[in-house]
Formats: structure tokens, sequence, C-alpha cells
């Protein structure tokens, strides 16, 4: 254990002083990465001090447990979202302790905040005021409001087609938007050359460490927010994995750290249309021209960048990944908003899919956490396809009862 907080990589173990510059492990890297999962992810390790000092679980502050002092965050509210008892749900479905958490209710609407937030952070902290990242959509406009409310400057890499909502949150952000003639793969790699060329920190996911080290805060919140009720299975939805990782690298610090013992079964879930990780994880397939085409598009993903990230966490705590249709997923969006008043996004749905979908395997009184990452507001075209508009009707009160059968 060393004295300050500092990098390992995950491939070779080998330990790094943590540096602006330092993305990657120098010798797991690939030289050409270009469309590929990145080898020699970085995580951060906690100092010993810490270790030493650790206090219950009931007064423990986060941000103790960040690698940049609180200092360096804006004032933005970012996390502390809502654990929400769906008392509707528990009991249609019988299982009393579920609990979403919603984090749809961060400034931009994602759980991406919580990535971006430590991000611009560690920018103030280094004398960086431009940050780059590359994204389909949540990670853009989260950087962009992050940058926005620390008063950084946010340069946003994104293929052409990405939805409209995510892409006038960055522009009224105030970002800098390059849009780019391909897809999402080109992006990363051209906004990696970018950030060599001109010095701007680096946001994109699972490559800049802080992005996984940002997400474990939802894991501290969580302990605190049960206090002391027990956390048995935790359900959250997969893309690239940094999710996942975050989550996971939460849990394994706070059991380091005393304040847990033991660690929820994690369960990543997957759109069928986007399973590059299910296959990698299940079947040790890595395709690299797998396409993905699910409806929820922030899970939907061609290559998960951070795959063996999620692997190596999925591995050391004896994680699952599962599968849903396309249909479950929008059946499940509908469910939530219609009985515990949460709009969540087709990808948070996802993860409420994959607990029905293996209901039947889990104990009535488990302390089951949904992980709703994203607010349904931002994508509406995907979520009108299960909802039927009304006519307009004539604007007289007796045509109305009589139609309603009032
Ligand atoms: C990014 C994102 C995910 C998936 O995260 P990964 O790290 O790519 O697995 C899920 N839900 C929402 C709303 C997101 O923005």
């Amino acid at each position: 254990m060393k004295k300050e907080f500092s990098y390992k990589c995950e491939s070779c173990g080998r330990n790094f002083a943590i540096k602006k510059d330092l993305m990657l492990c120098p010798f797991c890297a690939d030289q050409d990465p270009e469309g590929k999962p990145l080898k020699g992810v970085l995580t951060v390790q906690l100092p010993e001090k810490l270790f030493r000092s650790k206090k219950n679980n009931q007064e423990f502050d986060v941000f103790d447990y960040l690698p940049v002092e609180k200092k360096y965050f804006s004032k933005l509210n970012v996390g502390n979202t809502p654990l929400i008892e769906p008392e509707i749900i528990q009991s249609e479905l019988g299982y009393k302790n579920l609990y979403l958490k919603f984090d749809g209710t961060n400034p931009t609407g994602s759980f991406k905040d919580r990535a971006s937030y430590l991000v611009s952070a560690f920018a103030k902290k280094n004398n960086i005021n431009e940050i780059v990242v590359a994204s389909t959509g949540n990670a853009a406009s989260s950087m962009a409001g992050i940058a926005a409310a620390a008063g950084q400057k946010a340069f946003i890499f994104m293929p052409q087609n990405a939805p409209k909502a995510k892409l006038i949150q960055c522009l009224q952000y105030g970002a800098t938007l390059i849009p780019v003639k391909g897809n999402y793969d080109k992006a990363f790699d051209l906004s990696l050359q970018f950030s060599a060329k001109t010095g701007f920190l680096n946001r994109n996911t699972a490559y800049n460490p802080m992005t996984i080290e940002g997400k474990k805060t939802v894991s501290f919140e969580l302990v605190k927010q049960m206090n002391k009720k027990k956390i048995n299975f935790v359900f959250l939805p997969v893309g690239d994995g940094v999710v996942l990782s975050g989550v996971i690298k939460g849990f394994l610090d706070l059991k380091y750290l005393g304040l847990i013992n033991d660690i929820p079964k994690i369960i990543g879930v997957q759109a069928e249309r986007s399973s590059f990780l299910f296959n990698a994880f299940y079947k040790n397939k890595f395709r690299l021209n797998y396409k993905a085409t699910t409806i929820a598009d922030s899970i939907s993903v061609n290559v998960a960048r951070n795959a063996y990230s999620a692997i190596h966490h999925l591995n050391t705590v004896d994680g699952e990944l599962i599968l849903v249709s396309d249909r479950e997923i929008l059946e499940a969006q509908n469910y939530l908003s219609n009985k515990s008043g949460i709009f969540c996004e087709p990808s948070s749905a996802a993860s409420f899919a994959g607990f029905v979908k293996i209901k039947e395997k889990i104990f009535r009184n488990a302390g089951v956490i949904i992980l709703l990452t994203g607010n349904g507001l931002k994508d509406i075209e995907t979520a009108s396809k299960i909802v039927n508009f009304p006519k307009a009707i004539e604007p007289n009160i007796n045509i109305i009862l009589d139609k309603l059968n009032i």
C-alpha cells in the first residue's frame, strides 16, 4: 500500500504515480488501439492512511476517498441521487426490499456526471482548462455541462447521428462540437489524437482512469442510504462496462476500508442487440466487427472499450452478465414510469428488465438495488414507441366524459 493515491495497472499490476498525462499503462497499452478494447486500464489505489482512519458507515464522506481534493470540485450538485422505495412495484412483484437508485436527477440527467465531475476537478487541480471527449451522447452532454459549471472548455467529438436532446444539451452548455463523418470508433481515436496534439485533458470513457473512479461514488452512497440494511443484489446497465467497473471498484474500496463486510452480487444487464461484453465474458469472443443495433442508445456499443477492465472486475467479485431484448426494455421502461413515477432512459430500464427476467432465482426478502442511470426525456423518440397518442377531442365536457366512459 502507498502513502498517496496511486494507479495500478489491471493487466501487469505495476504501480504508477498519478500524473495528468498518464492514461493507460505504458507497458500494456496497445500501440494501435483503434476500434479495440483498451489494454492497460489503470485503477486508482487508496492510500494506506485512509484505511487506518476508517469511520463507520454513518459518517463517511465520499470525497475523502477520491484522489482529488474537495476544493477542486465545482459547487454543482452531482451524485447524492435519491434511493426510491417503489411501494407499488415492491408489492406487485413481492420484493419488499427492492429499491430504485435514480441517477437521472443528476444535473445533466445521467450517471455520467459522476465521472465528468471528477475529471473536471482533476483538470482544475492540474491547471488544465480544456477537456476533450468522444461520445455518442450522455458522456458528451455531461462533460459539457460539468465543464460549464467549472468555467472550463469542452471539446466534443461525436458521430453525426447522436440523439437530438443530447446534442442540444452540448450546444446549450456552450461546448465546441466536432461532428465526425464516421462512427464512434473514429470519433474516439480522433479525440485521442486531438488531446495528444493540444495537451487538453481527455475524458474518454475507460481511457481516463478518473472515469471509473468517479463512478464508484454511487456504491458509497448506496451503502449510506441503505443504512445498515443488507444489499444482496445490484442490477446495472452495461454498454462499454465502465459503470460496471466503477460500481464494483466502489464496493471493493468499501470492503477494503472495512465499511462493508460483503460485496453484493453484481448483475450487469446488456441488450441482446448490444452484447459485445457478454460474448467476450462468457464465450471469450472478442468480435471487433460486431454491430450493435439495440434501441437503448446509451448501451449501444459495437466494441466495449472497457472490456478487459470489466471482465477483470466481474471476475474479482464473481459478478454476472445477462441479456434482455429490446421489447423487454421498452416494457420495463413503461412499467417503471407507470408504477413508480420514474421515467428513465431505455438503457436504464434494461437493469430493471434484467431483474424481472431472473427474479425467480432471487429470494423474496433480498435487498435489491436497481440502478437507473438516465432521464427518460433524453430520448423521447424511443419512449414514444410504446405509448398511444389519443386523438384530439371536441372541446365539450359531455363528449369528453362520454369518450372516457366516466
Ligand atoms: C453510459 C451509460 C450507460 C452504460 O455505461 P457503460 O459504462 O457504457 O457500460 C448506461 N446508462 C446510461 C444512461 C448511460 O449514459
